[in-house]
């Protein structure tokens, strides 16, 4: 497998001196499997320089879009995406409902005429759309699983198994515990009783979903110390993140969607902190703060 990163910034886009070395695009990441085939994580505005550099390719497109859900910083990018204003292109869009819109709706509406000048349905590259649950399915080849996760309006998790080879995909995600479940409102009434359901830690759902991981991208937009007046936002802080790491055994642990107002200075110091952590905790997995053009084969 074969990953590169072209949007890892949450919330919204960051340009400026200060994001230079991690980048300012919100999330989207191509991941080429062994075969070839090309699938995308995410539609954040980092799949704008991914559209251009396919087209430079010369590439006739053949690929599945993965959405973990669908705020903006996760959509944003798809109406620049010029590979879907190309004829013969196929792009498959797959992610979950909502119970007041479907997938397409929701990707539709943002294109309406008041927020943009072309429709949905002018795009010239067939678009198909699959709407998914918490399931397995196949796409291009790989195995794909998808977790429910702790976020407002909740995020779907991926996994993508592929020739023995595994990639989990977490990126927004807040740290579950029974005293808050029961009380939130801004979570999905089935996701919370689906954690509330696991006995002990509800976090252990995800630990065993990403259970020996080659590689594991995970929500790391907190500081812990910020973390504490931002509980219920549906973020992480890097220590939970470090901690679910070791708890999963994964062998590669990326901190992912970089809290907006984070300069270059303050990440290099997070991922120095993460480094220190493992070598004091014993844990034994690599650790990398996500960033634009970070590409890592396995
Ligand atoms: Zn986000």
């Amino acid at each position: 497998m074969k990953l590169k990163f072209w949007g890892v910034r949450g919330s919204i886009p960051t340009p400026g001196k200060s994001t230079v070395k991690y980048g300012g695009n919100t999330p989207s990441l191509e991941l080429r499997l062994d075969n070839d085939e090309l699938i995308i994580l995410d539609a954040g505005t980092g799949i704008r320089n991914l559209g251009d550099h396919l087209i430079a390719k010369g590439e006739s497109l053949n690929t599945s879009i993965l959405i973990t859900h669908p705020h903006w910083d996760h959509i944003q990018g798809f109406p620049f995406f010029k590979p879907a204003f190309i004829s013969g292109n196929e792009i498959t869009v797959i992610g979950t409902d909502r119970e007041e819109i479907d997938l397409q709706h929701i990707i539709a509406d943002q294109m309406k005429r008041i927020y943009f000048p072309v429709q949905l349905n002018e795009l010239k590259a067939k678009l198909q759309f699959r709407s998914i649950g918490e399931e397995e399915f196949t796409v291009h080849g790989a195995t794909v699983r998808t977790i429910y996760v702790n976020h407002p309006g909740f995020t779907v998790g991926y996994r993508i198994e592929h020739k023995g080879k595994s990639l989990v995909y977490i990126s927004d995600n807040e740290p579950f515990d029974h005293e808050s479940a029961s009380s939130p409102s801004n979570f999905e009434p089935s996701v919370i009783k689906r954690f509330a359901a696991v006995k002990g830690d509800a976090n252990t759902r995800i630990a065993e979903f990403a259970k020996g991981a080659d590689v594991f991208i995970h929500d790391a937009t907190y500081t812990p110390e910020e973390y504490v007046e931002k509980v219920g936002w549906g973020h992480s802080h890097y220590l939970f993140t470090l901690s679910l790491a070791h708890r999963a055994g994964v062998k590669h642990c990326v901190l992912f969607h970089h809290e907006p107002n984070r300069t270059d200075e303050q990440i290099d110091r997070i991922l120095e902190k993460c480094r220190k952590e493992l070598r004091t905790r014993n844990y034994s997995f690599e650790c990398t703060a996500a960033y634009e053009g970070l590409e890592i084969s396995w």
